[in-house]
């Protein structure tokens, strides 16, 4: 087959390889997509469903007051200023032109509920499967795109002017290459997938479960490496907290009971950590707890949180699916899921009695996720525990990229014809993770990489357009 030539080459079907798609064919250029598995998604079709977006109608509604600089704050905050300001402050610049864009695509837009890492609601939910399909058909609709699934990018190679343009990959037992004249944008996922990279680099999650989208095993994040790329963020690795240790990806598993009011027990049936900080960080004590055995226990006022259909909060489907333990009384409970009976009153009691006082003596908790809401005691039955665990999801650690989505060396110097966008690029979220900002960059950086790349054959089209 002879070597086909394009103006951009995407590399990964996901949130921000069909963004780019969408944003290249926007612009009327020809572009080459390539997917290794034989459908599209990856991770983002696995996802929680939630996007950090700031200022919105959505929020509006709901009288949430809220700006970018809050935005831009919170994401510097939970990273801990470990973030590198320009991609955070990239975020801030893009973002609501990106909800806004999404739908005007098609991306349906449900709801907005309080997520972790935020000071005020902003995790905007869609449906995974409806975002990523509706991208998906604009790209593919289009006469400039060719798309191919089951296409698995091998290697990357420069032409004689030190420009990454050519693809190698391997389809149906086949090697091709094509050549990307006005650029290459690498949005092959994380590397939640690869037990190698995660014991090279994160050997404390050996505890983990893995989850993640199939092909998410850090080929990207290999050929960006060969190509001369630095890398970032790889000692802030963390999981996520608030899995049954059933999950396994697709299947509804997921409660953060914790962010409405539950608190965190061992097997001790003590607690140890204030419940409303981040996920992350929660599951890195969680990871220290005797066998990493904690459950989640709450009562029926919380239970009564539960919000239906949704892929955090949906408490009352993780009951009908027997995740969870139901007891009219907590020595009921306490024999349920196994955990030292007086243990379980004692700590309860010293909850409740800090609730009503407004002061948690042992963890410091005054709110209930961030800097948002109330805690509430655990005193009305009947009470219901939940057996809980850490995944890795998504690794939020890699390439090293500017605020154009440029691919740097360990200089700091562009490599010429290289760009990254999504879960594997490092720097942005820097120390910790702030939910929904993963698909959220993965969209606003996807989009970027595109203009980026053609702006010497198509300047007129930059940053304007909405
Ligand atoms: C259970 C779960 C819940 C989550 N919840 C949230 C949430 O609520 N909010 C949030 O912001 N984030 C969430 N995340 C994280 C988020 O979903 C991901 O970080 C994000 O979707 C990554 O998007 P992406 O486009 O970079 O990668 P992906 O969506 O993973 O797409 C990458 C694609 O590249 C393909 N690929 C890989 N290697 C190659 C190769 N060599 N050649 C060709 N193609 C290749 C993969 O097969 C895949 O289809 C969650 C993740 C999981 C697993």
């Amino acid at each position: 087959m002879p070597m086909e030539n394009y103006n951009i080459i995407i590399i990964g079907a996901g949130m921000a390889g069909l963004c780019a798609a969408v944003e290249a064919v926007s612009n009327n250029v020809r572009v080459l997509i390539l997917e290794k598995e034989n459908e599209i998604g990856g991770s983002s079709l696995l996802s929680g469903r939630y996007m950090a977006f700031a200022n919105t109608d959505l929020q509006m509604q709901e009288g949430i007051q809220d700006s970018t600089e809050m935005l831009v704050n919170d994401l510097l905050t939970v990273g801990d200023g470990a973030n590198e300001r320009s991609l955070v402050e990239a975020y801030g610049q893009h973002q609501l032109e990106t909800y806004q864009w999404l739908i005007e695509k098609g991306v349906q837009f449900h709801a907005v509920q309080a997520v972790s890492g935020h000071s005020v609601p902003r995790g905007h939910q869609i449906t995974p499967k409806q975002a990523i399909q509706t991208l998906f058909d604009l790209a593919n609709s289009n006469s400039n795109v060719t798309f191919l699934l089951n296409a698995d990018v091998k290697r990357l190679r420069k032409n004689n002017e030190g420009k990454v343009t050519e693809v190698f990959y391997v389809k149906d037992g086949k090697e091709f290459n094509a050549i990307a004249e006005d650029g290459v944008i690498i949005a092959s996922g994380g590397f939640s997938k690869s037990e190698t990279l995660l014991n090279a680099f994160a050997p404390q999650l050996k505890g983990a479960l893995r989850i993640g989208g199939k092909g998410n095993v850090g080929d990207g994040i290999k050929l960006a490496w060969e190509q001369g790329a630095w890398m970032r963020d790889f000692p802030f690795l963390k999981g996520t907290y608030g899995f049954h240790p059933s999950a396994d990806g697709p299947r509804k598993s997921q409660g953060l009971v914790f962010y409405k009011g539950a608190i965190i027990i061992n097997a001790e049936a003590k607690r140890f950590v204030n419940e409303s900080i981040s996920y992350k960080l929660i599951g890195t004590k969680a990871l220290e707890q005797s066998d990493g055995i904690t459950y989640q226990i709450w009562d029926q006022a919380i239970m009564k949180e539960s919000v239906p259909g949704d892929a955090l909060y949906d408490f009352d489907k993780l009951l009908d699916l027997g995740l969870i333990e139901q007891a009219n009384s907590l020595s009921e409970l306490a024999q349920k899921i196994d955990v030292p009976e007086k243990a379980l009153l004692e700590t309860i009691q010293t909850y409740n009695s800090d609730v009503s006082k407004g002061v948690d003596q042992q963890f410091g908790r005054s709110t209930l996720t961030h800097n948002f809401g109330n805690p509430t005691t655990i005193s009305e039955g009947p009470f219901y525990g939940m057996r809980t665990t850490v995944a890795m999801l998504a690794t939020y650690a890699g390439i090293a990229v500017d605020e154009q989505a440029r691919v740097l060396n360990p200089y700091n110097e562009p490599i010429e014809g290289l760009y990254a966008a999504g879960e594997l690029v490092g720097g942005f979220h820097g120390a910790g993770y702030m939910t929904g900002s993963s698909l959220g960059k993965a969209a606003i950086f996807g989009r970027i990489a595109v203009r980026t790349a053609i702006q010497n054959i198509n300047t007129e089209s930059l940053f304007v357009k909405g």
